[in-house]
């Protein structure tokens, strides 16, 4: 079994674990990060998008309220490129609490969260689409955050930084050298080899696996999984971020992401982190608290519905409940206080929006326990766009259109205007052919059709580049995935578009039975 070494070992590649490797990177360390799967394949994407104000927590929260507030102003100055500013509203109607608004302005207020408040002529201005009886407005500064855009990004720059980010990389196990990790047994997903990693000091940033991962050790972390789920609508009726102004519940929040506007959110207790299974009454309760805030969301169509599971701590073992009551602010365990085993600091739960501030306070402990007198500079530090990232509808439609008439790029995916050209190069530069892959890229089959034109085409690419691959270039498994976030959606026009596709594939190109990669 090879044996390499490293200071540093970051197991989990979603926000949070990327961002201790690119804070550790800066901090001069040797880094490896392994990541089972995909960059954002687990909660980092399959989040609502929403680059947080703080306003949502001023009362519940007021830490993470404050945390959100001046993170929300750090991630603009460091990776403007994956944001966009639409400022955010909380609205109150006539049926929400008639005290609450007073009392969250207050809140706003006391910890420094930017708001003001608006007519509700003035939001009417701002959003013709929105509810006309609202009662009270504010203005806020929310945002949308493109994550897989994010994820990249810090990948880059980690590896220009000297670090390494190892895709389709499991721990399965963790050495112990008496009360010291020492080493982590890994297995090579892609060709089932092992492999040992050596390193001074490790970092579980598993998200919603961090009890898994920490139990590899023999330490108990109690976590408890909460699922929430979204739909995403085929249009955007609102372009400002849209809260309901009301103390915290399920449905009650619109984000403009991209193309679309995703409604979420619901709080569901699950066993696994792989319990994304979306429920019917989780589609209707969310389309019709949606209505109440934006009533025209009656008549669009909604897109595609997926699920993300947040790990919440639960200390007091035993209790089973409402995961909605479990704080949401970031946990930052050190296992050798806590477990009396060295080596080893698990991080999760917290938000997206606040992923480098946790990243700091995680690597502030690691380099105290590792008497390395380095500072933080992620603050500061830029990230630089990659070269391949332009996820913006308008950026795509002005780079295809200067381009000249007898050099007209192939559009592959009209929905989101992703050419030939992109899907080669991410393909060339992705280490599988996997087309899910490629979609987390360059959003390619993520626009109203959900692949039901671009896909086979996609393969046709993937084919061609890689002649030993399958005849079918993945998409099976490809199809199946964007089937499953249709399938809770599927009447009216959203049934339509199933049924054509189904046709597409089934009846006129016969693609299942087409081989598929062996895994
Ligand atoms: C429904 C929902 C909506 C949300 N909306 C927002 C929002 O709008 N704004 C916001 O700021 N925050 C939001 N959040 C919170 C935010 O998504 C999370 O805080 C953040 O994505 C957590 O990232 P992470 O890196 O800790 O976990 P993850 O993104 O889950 O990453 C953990 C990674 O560890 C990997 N892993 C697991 N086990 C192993 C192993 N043995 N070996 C190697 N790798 C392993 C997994 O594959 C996974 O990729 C939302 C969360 C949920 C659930």
């Amino acid at each position: 079994m090879p044996v390499l070494s490293t200071q540093l070992l970051v197991i989990g590649g979603g926000s949070t674990g990327l961002g201790v490797a690119w804070d550790a990177c800066l901090r001069g360390l040797k880094v490896v990060l392994v990541e089972q799967g995909d960059l954002g394949q687990g909660t980092s994407g399959r989040y609502h998008g929403l680059l947080h104000s703080g306003g949502r927590y001023v009362i519940s929260d007021p830490t993470s309220a404050c945390d959100c507030a001046v993170e929300n102003r750090v991630l603009r100055q460091i990776v403007p490129h994956t944001i966009e500013d639409t400022g955010g509203l909380f609205l109150a109607t006539p049926t929400d609490p008639i005290d609450f608004p007073d009392r969250w302005f207050a809140a706003c207020q006391e910890l420094g969260v930017s708001a003001e408040e608006i007519t509700t002529a003035e939001a009417l201005r701002l959003e013709p689409a929105l509810n006309p009886r609202i009662s009270r407005v504010f203005r806020v500064q929310d945002g949308s955050l493109d994550s897989f855009d994010l994820l990249h990004t810090l990948t880059a720059e980690i590896k220009r930084a000297g670090g390494q980010v190892w895709l389709r990389h499991r721990v399965e196990k963790l050495i112990l050298n008496g009360n010291t990790i020492v080493a982590a047994e890994i297995r090579a997903l892609d060709t089932d080899e092992l492999l040992t990693i050596g390193a001074d000091f490790f970092v579980n940033a598993t998200g919603p696996w961090a009890g898994q991962v920490a139990s590899l050790a023999d330490i108990k972390v109690p976590i408890a999984l909460g699922k929430g789920s979204m739909v995403a609508m085929a249009t955007r009726p609102i372009h400002t971020v849209i809260n309901r102004c009301r103390p915290s519940s399920d449905g009650d929040i619109i984000v403009p992401v991209g193309t679309v506007a995703v409604l979420g959110t619901t709080d569901v207790e699950v066993q696994q982190p792989t319990d994304t299974t979306i429920e019917p009454w989780e589609v209707d309760f969310l389309l019709a608290q949606g209505e109440i805030l934006v009533p025209q969301l009656a008549y669009q169509r909604p897109l595609r519905a997926w699920a993300g599971v947040r790990p919440l701590y639960r200390p007091t073992t035993g209790e089973l409940g409402e995961t909605r009551e479990l704080p949401r602010s970031q946990i930052i365990l050190d296992h050798a206080d806590r477990d009396g085993l060295q080596g080893l600091i698990s991080v999760f739960s917290g938000k997206l929006t606040i992923f480098r501030l946790m990243a700091e306070q995680v690597m502030d402990l690691v380099c105290k326990q590792m008497n390395i007198a380095a500072v933080c500079h992620t603050a500061e530090t830029p990230l630089t766009m990659t070269s391949r990232s332009f996820y913006k509808l308008p950026d795509r439609l002005a780079k295809l259109e200067v381009t000249t008439s007898h050099d007209l790029p192939q559009v592959v995916c009209e929905c989101e205007l992703v050419t030939r050209l992109a899907i080669e190069e991410a393909l060339r530069f992705a280490s599988t052919l996997d087309l899910d892959e490629v979609r987390r890229e360059l959003r390619l089959g993520m626009g109203p059709c959900q692949a039901g034109f671009c896909a086979f085409r996609a393969a046709g690419i993937a084919h061609e580049l890689a002649p030993t691959a399958p005849a079918s270039g993945g998409l099976t498994p490809f199809l199946e995935e964007r089937w499953r976030g249709m399938v809770p959606l599927g009447w009216g026009h959203t049934l339509r578009q199933m049924e054509l596709t189904r046709r597409i594939y089934l009846e006129l190109l016969q693609t299942h039975s087409l081989p598929e990669p062996t895994k």
